[in-house]
């Protein structure tokens, strides 16, 4: 049983003139997602939910201003990227990297060796990484490929969700997951999110702007995102909500101060 808890989270980022003040994006995140829980966050383009997923990663352009991160109690923000990852936090980007010359067998394998803390046995590997590869419908030279490089969209999203069943975090952060995908790679994507859940009993942040995912995806909370942060916390029934009436009049509330 893991607990990521999240308390008045204030986040900037750099200006990128340099000697502008950093601007403010988060502004007061409150959050706490469990093992077995999967909490949808919600909310338009531009909003913050990329820099709630790197603040929690640990990308070093977002300086946390103040506000905790913990992991079982320990303090993430103490803690390097590499030691979240060992530490049981995933993030699945919205941009996933392109790293030419690195091949998909060897990127998988090294990231699966800094978290499991030891190399996985070669044989052994081999057919785990083949049988995760086949469930998520990925062909077998996928693992020659330099990892994301001329990927299609719908590729990067799903070698995203093969490190997510080869890497077993305790917490998984999927950063608009959903975005570009037909409908057959959503539902295989999404299939692979949930056997996640079934065998890990891991905890969800699923960040998307759209409520198609959440048909294959149940949420168990809802939170809609705006401006920073939460302003509307519910069940199931809130996604519905907002698939009728989108984010106007919340947008509106937020900049009204209402
Ligand atoms: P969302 O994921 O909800 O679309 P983001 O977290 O990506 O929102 O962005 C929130 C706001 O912060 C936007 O106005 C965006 O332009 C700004 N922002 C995010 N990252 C950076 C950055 N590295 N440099 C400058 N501005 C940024
Ligand atoms: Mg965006
Ligand atoms: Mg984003």
């Amino acid at each position: 049983m893991s607990t990521l808890e999240i308390r008045d989270l204030h986040v900037s980022v750099a200006n990128s003139d340099s000697t502008a003040e950093p601007i403010n994006i988060l502004k007061g995140v409150d959050l706490t997602v469990k093992s077995g829980e999967t909490h949808a966050i919600m909310g338009p383009n531009g909003s913050g939910k990329s820099t709630l997923s790197y603040a929690i990663a640990g990308h070093p352009k977002y300086t946390v201003t103040s506000g905790t991160i913990t992991l079982d109690g320990e303090d993430v923000l103490e803690m390097s990227v590499d030691e979240r990852a060992r530490a049981g936090l995933f993030l699945a980007m919205q941009y996933p990297v392109e790293v030419p010359g690195v091949s998909m067998s060897n990127f998988l394998r090294t990231a699966a060796t800094a978290v499991r803390g030891e190399a996985p046995k070669l044989r052994h590997w081999v057919k785990e990484a083949k049988t995760a590869m086949s469930e998520l419908e990925i062909e077998a030279n996928f693992l020659e490929r330099n990892v994301n490089e001329g990927f299609s969209g719908g590729e990067k999203k799903r070698h995203e969700i093969l490190q997510l069943g080869l890497l077993k975090p305790k917490i998984a952060i999927l950063d608009e997951t959903d975005s570009g995908l037909d409908v057959d790679a959503l539902r295989v994507v999404s299939e692979g999110v949930n056997k996640y859940k079934e065998r890990e009993d891991g905890g969800v942040l699923l960040i998307t702007h759209y409520t198609r995912i959440l048909r294959y995806i149940k949420p168990d909370f809802v939170h809609v995102f705006v401006n920073g942060e939460i302003v509307k916390s519910g069940g199931a029934e809130l996604a519905d909500e907002l698939e009728a009436n989108g984010y106007a009049g919340y947008a509106q509330a937020a900049t009204t101060g209402a």
